[in-house]
């Protein structure tokens, strides 16, 4: 049941907040395109939607509805104006100020459709007040828009274009594009009153574009008709009458009386400029019974001056002023100076015609007054337009200079952001080259000094080689010589070595080496150097030491050596060591003399037994 339920009626359960918005936003800005029928669909649908208890919603609802009120006969009209006083009522008493404005504008609307002007522009200026006041562009813009209908509908051509100029501007901000071409079709109508047809025209192709590809026929014809009068105003009756022709056949296909007898007067006002009096004729007798003065005294008005005109090029003079008679009062209630001056025209020229020179010339000066009027309003409009076209082009240039400032500080800016960027990756880039020359340089020093001390270093015992150690006495020879102090060598040899290898082995041997190479280095002083020179020889480097304290150490080391525990290698195992000492002199020039009398010491312990110290005097 539950589900039957929600299908039925889908869109009740649809609706969130933001669908909601979505309506309202399609209703007001005229996205939805379709008849009134689906029009008033979609209202209905987002009226079950809203919230009752949600008050800004309700108003929201209420202005979209006031504007869709039915106002065709003047009961309906006072219905509408009381039922636009009660909603404003509301949103009054809850302080809703777009509400507010939106629904006195409508108000004003239904005064304005009452003849009720005075009333209607208050509304209109009380409506663009709060509009502003809450700075809401959509409704500035129709307030201002709305104004400006007005002004243009009773000549004040000035202050319309002025109030549609600005109406455009922030129907733009609001970015609502019916709107904007709406209110851009209500300029081109304008600057056509004006008498600016070139410009007129290119602003009503413009808005009859957008109408076309939007699907709106509705307000292609409204372009159409605008274009029409344009042409006519040309002088170009002929395309006048060919739209004209289109604009009827639509007319009749909608079969709206009012729209029908409307466009069969505009038609016949353009055959009447062509002098086709008998066509226009045709078309006036065909409006006749479609006409209510009551309803639209404009059009009725209209329909008695092109009929006055007629008779008067058919010579009916009689007809004409019966006519005019009929056209007068309403042309002047309607403060119409264009329309008023045509007819006192004719009235002159039908009097003149009739031999009534008296009034002839009453209507001649009357005429001549409103040419005056006329043309001192034109002066004013044409005073207002070029301060207005001034302000525009002015306008215009400045947000040029604007966007090509912004343009360039753009491309400043980013052109320095690029940069920042190339510079941090260069850094970037420079650092990691950098780390990688430095692990790479560390790398080799390493190496290198690896290097060294393999090239340095006896690999089995660990002591400095032979090259290293006759470095090390050269050096010692130099300081020695620099600093005049004494200075000594030692050099050893481990005595019957070869007997060792034989009986334990080679690696035994090794070993031994290694024992007696780490003994010898404990038991030499801080500064004494001890290197392995070769098989089972080693040198000592002593400085600052004179003969005998070397004979000393000498001793000593020969002692440590003999007492080395060489149980674990094997109980008998002894090993011992012979060893030769000299003091450095001045005939030892080169490390090798210093050396070979060493050797000579130590030849001299061999020969005496071994185990013991020999020194060179
Ligand atoms: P002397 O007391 O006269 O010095 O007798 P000696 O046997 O020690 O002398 P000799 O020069 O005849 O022998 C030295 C031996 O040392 C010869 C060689 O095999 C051995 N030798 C040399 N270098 C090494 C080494 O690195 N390891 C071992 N295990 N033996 C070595
Ligand atoms: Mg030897
Ligand atoms: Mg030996």
């Amino acid at each position: 049941m539950g589900l039957i339920t929600l299908f039925l009626a889908p869109s009740t359960f649809a609706a969130n907040t933001i669908e909601i918005e979505q309506r309202f936003l399609q209703l007001e800005n005229a996205e939805l395109i379709g008849t009134m029928k689906e029009y008033r669909h979609s209202m209905r649908e987002l009226q079950i939607w809203l919230a009752p208890d949600n008050d800004k919603q309700q108003n929201r609802y209420n202005a979209l509805d006031c504007w869709m009120l039915q106002a065709d006969t003047s009961e309906l009209l006072q219905s509408a104006i009381k039922k636009a006083n009660a909603y404003l009522s509301k949103a009054i008493a809850q302080e809703d100020k777009r509400a507010q404005s939106d629904l006195t504008l409508c108000r004003g609307s239904f005064y304005e459709a009452a003849s009720d002007n005075v009333s209607a522009k208050s509304d209109y200026n009380t409506a663009l007040q709060i509009a502003t006041e809450i700075n809401n562009s959509k409704l500035i813009a129709d307030a201002l828009s709305t104004r400006a209908s007005l002004a243009a509908l009773n000549g004040d051509l000035a202050q319309a274009l002025e109030d549609f100029q600005l109406a455009q501007t922030h129907y733009e901000l609001a970015n609502i594009p019916y709107w904007i071409y709406y209110n851009l079709g209500e300029i081109g109508n304008t600057y056509r009153r004006m008498g600016d047809f070139q410009r007129a025209l290119t602003l009503m192709k413009e808005v009859e574009q957008f109408n076309e590809k939007r699907g709106d026929l509705e307000a292609v014809n409204d372009t159409r008709y605008v274009r029409a009068l344009i042409m006519d105003d040309l002088g170009n009756h002929t395309l006048a009458q060919e739209l004209y022709t289109t604009l009827l056949t639509n007319a009749y296909k909608s079969g709206d009386k009012a729209l029908i007898s409307t466009m069969l007067v505009a038609k016949a006002d353009s055959l009447l400029q062509a002098n086709k009096t008998t066509e226009a004729k045709s078309l006036l007798n065909e409006a006749e019974p479609m006409l209510d003065p009551r309803f639209d005294p404009y059009s009725w008005s209209l329909w008695h001056l092109f009929n006055a005109k007629a008779d008067y090029a058919d010579g009916n003079y009689e007809s004409a002023l019966v006519h005019i008679k009929s056209a007068e009062p309403s042309m002047s209630n309607q403060d119409n100076f264009r329309y008023l001056a045509w007819i006192q025209n004719v009235k002159a020229k039908t009097l003149a015609k009739l031999g009534d020179w008296q009034q002839a010339y009453q209507a001649n000066v009357a005429y001549n007054n409103t040419k005056e009027l006329l043309a001192s309003k034109l002066r004013e409009q044409n005073t207002t337009r070029m301060r207005i076209e001034f302000d525009a082009a002015r306008k215009e240039v400045e947000n040029k200079t604007l966007k090509a400032e912004q343009t360039v500080q753009q491309a400043r800016l980013q052109s320095l952001e690029e940069r920042k960027r190339w510079q941090a990756l260069v850094i970037g880039l420079s650092l990691i080259l950098l780390i990688l020359i430095l692990i790479w340089a560390y790398r080799q020093f390493m190496r290198a000094r690896l290097m060294h001390g393999m090239a340095m270093t006896d690999e089995l015992t660990r002591l400095p080689n032979r090259r290293s150690i006759q470095t090390k006495a050269l050096q010692a020879m130099n300081a020695a010589r620099d600093a005049k102090t004494p200075m000594s060598l030692l050099v050893f040899d481990v005595d019957y070595f070869k007997r060792i290898n034989d009986t334990w082995g080679h690696e035994t041997g090794d070993r031994v080496l290694q024992k007696i190479s780490t003994a010898a280095e404990l038991a030499m002083r801080k500064n004494d150097c001890v290197g392995r020179t070769g098989g089972e020889e080693f040198m000592v480097v002593l400085p600052d030491s004179t003969l005998d304290s070397a004979a000393e150490i000498a001793q000593r080391l020969c002692d440590c050596i003999a007492a080395i525990d060489m149980k674990e290698i094997d109980d008998d195992l002894v090993v011992t060591i012979s060893l030769g000492v000299a003091q450095l002199s001045d005939i030892d020039t080169t490390v090798s003399l210093l050396t070979q009398r060493a050797d000579n010491a130590l030849y001299r312990a061999k020969d005496s037994g071994r185990n013991r110290v020999e020194v060179e005097r």
